[in-house]
């Protein structure tokens, strides 16, 4: 596959010469201040785990790649304001929580005194966001990719243009293809303005300090779950409001939504659920928040906090981009709007990622990144979003993949459960992790695994086998027969895996 790739981007995907040419988008001034003149085969229109994963997949077969970002560190919003600066808070604050509620002491392990250094917590993220973004601009290097540094504005078929601060054009790029790779941004909440201090989208929330005594939360999705945790766990009161009746957002499983709002509320949090939020207002130091049953306005309750984060999800991010001067229209939901292939409607432009349809995710923007390359030179072109994990990365994590209950239902699929709880599992028992269980819908006549559902110690990593597993089309026999090292949590996988083909499992 990689040769016949290699030896099709060799003969077709060669850069022309392109000349430079009068631009009927840019104004004359703009025109007149063209800095510098770039050729490519493929320009990729941000940084992001979808643009950067194109562009070194895009140079390692052999064309010659250009990407143009805007902010001053490559990476996007996952590493610089999203997955890793989130997961580095969520990580360190569970030591703290372990060391400071007394968790450590029932382990034997007795620790005096404990503080918490909000700076020096506050700096590591800083490091490891420090440290990934630089080792991409490494990973550009290495695999020559020229980063142009700039606002990219799609100017024509094959021509993008860097755009500096002052809206001037600093580099212009000639382009057989464009992948728009622009990500999303944080959809704001109507008539409540962010100033990242006292009122914070999840960017400022990242960067709390001090420690807010009382945090609210409006959104209780997987972002509000996660950074509500970080709080909460370092000392704040969270209360997260959210509109419906449930948390985890979109996608995740009843029954697992119901066990992971059980387990965060005996560890302090505490939920407004089928709450809406109406307003707020700045007192003071203090935030008074407006709500409303989401059924029965009728019922107003007025909470107070010292920091309101604003969690109500992402929107994609095209702005400036050009898409009007050349005929790319948005959905209703700001989407570019796709083919199979990642073309939008002029077929060498592609477009991947938040930017398009289907989960935000930042694995899901990199196999996109990957598979729309390939197909630029020539390779088949396939992704199933039904074996798209999603993470909850709470303690203990949520991880699931493929169809819920709720969904089976809907589509009136006949289906069986298998399900095996952690704490008849020897390894979580062993590390004081018996939390939640793992469960497995299959098809009730083929025995096909239909979806797998994980509230527990290590479930991020877990999912992953499930996935694999629906990504070859296995049955719940199939890995319910497949050997899986003693003591490991993955042993309730298998489980549950057991108990959906069986009926039974062994140990519990
Ligand atoms: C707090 C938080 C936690 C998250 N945690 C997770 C997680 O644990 N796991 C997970 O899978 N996902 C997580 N996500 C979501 C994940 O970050 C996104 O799904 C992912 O980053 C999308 O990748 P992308 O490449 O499409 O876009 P982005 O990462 O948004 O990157 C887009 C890039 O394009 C640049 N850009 C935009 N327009 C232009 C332009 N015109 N010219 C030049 N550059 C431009 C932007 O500056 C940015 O660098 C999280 C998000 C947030 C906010």
């Amino acid at each position: 596959m990689q040769a016949s790739l290699w030896n099709l981007v060799n003969t077709s995907v060669r850069p022309a010469c392109v000349k430079r040419v009068v631009n009927p988008v840019l104004s004359v001034a703009q025109q007149r201040r063209y800095a510098s003149s770039i050729d490519a085969d493929v320009v990729v229109i941000g940084s992001g785990p979808g643009g950067y994963v194109a562009a070194i997949k895009a140079a390692q077969l052999g064309m010659k790649t250009v990407c143009v970002e805007k902010d001053p560190t490559l990476g996007g919003t996952c590493l610089n304001v999203g997955c890793i600066p989130s997961k580095s808070l969520l990580n360190n604050s569970h030591y703290y929580h372990m060391a400071h509620s007394g968790d450590l002491k029932d382990r034997g392990i007795v620790v005096e005194n404990v503080k918490l250094d909000l700076d020096q917590l506050l700096q590591q993220k800083t490091n490891v966001v420090k440290a990934l973004t630089s080792g991409i601009a490494g990973l550009f290097k290495k695999n020559k990719i020229e980063w142009v540094k700039g606002h990219g504005k799609i100017t024509g078929k094959n021509q993008v243009s860097a755009l500096t601060p002052d809206g001037s054009v600093g580099t212009t790029i000639n382009t057989k293809n464009i992948v728009i790779a622009t990500g999303s941004e944080v959809t704001p909440f109507p008539g409540i303005e962010v100033d990242e201090k006292q009122i914070v989208s999840s960017t400022g929330a990242l960067s709390l300090n001090p420690v807010p005594k009382r945090l609210i939360v409006i959104g209780a999705g997987v972002i509000g779950l996660e950074l509500g945790s970080v709080w909460q766990r370092l000392g704040s009161e969270v209360t997260a409001v959210e509109f419906m009746t449930s948390i985890g957002g979109a996608g995740i499983d009843g029954e697992v939504s119901k066990t992971l709002q059980k387990i965060l509320g005996k560890q302090g949090l505490k939920f407004k659920l089928g709450t809406k939020v109406t307003g707020a207002t700045k007192t003071g130091g203090e935030i008074k928040v407006s709500i409303e049953d989401a059924k029965d306005p009728s019922k107003k309750e007025e909470l107070g906090c010292d920091v309101l984060l604003v969690c109500v999800g992402r929107r994609p991010y095209t702005n400036n981009l050009g898409l009007e001067d050349i005929g790319i229209e948005r959905d209703e939901k700001g989407r570019i709007p796709v083919n199979n292939r990642f073309q939008t409607v002029i077929p060498n432009i592609y477009a991947i990622g938040d930017c398009i349809h289907g989960p935000m995710l930042a694995h899901k923007a990199e196999d996109e990144g990957i598979i729309t390359v390939e197909g630029i030179a020539g390779g088949a072109v396939h992704i199933d979003y039904n074996c798209v994990p999603s993470v909850v990365y709470t303690h203990p994590e949520v991880g699931w993949v493929g169809k819920t209950e709720e969904d089976l239902k809907k589509e009136g699929i006949d289906y069986k459960v298998g399900k095996f709880p952690y704490l008849a599992n020897s390894r979580a028992k062993t590390n004081m992790e018996t939390d939640g269980f793992a469960k497995v819908l299959a098809d009730s006549n083929t025995d096909k695994i239909l979806g797998v559902h994980l509230v527990g110690p290590s479930a991020g990593e877990l999912i992953n086998e499930a996935v694999l597993a629906m990504e070859y089309g296995a049955s719940a026999e199939d890995v319910a027969r497949v050997c899986h090292a003693h003591p490991t949590c993955s042993e309730a996988l298998r489980e549950a895996h057991l108990a959906a083909y069986f009926g039974k499992p062994i140990n519990f």
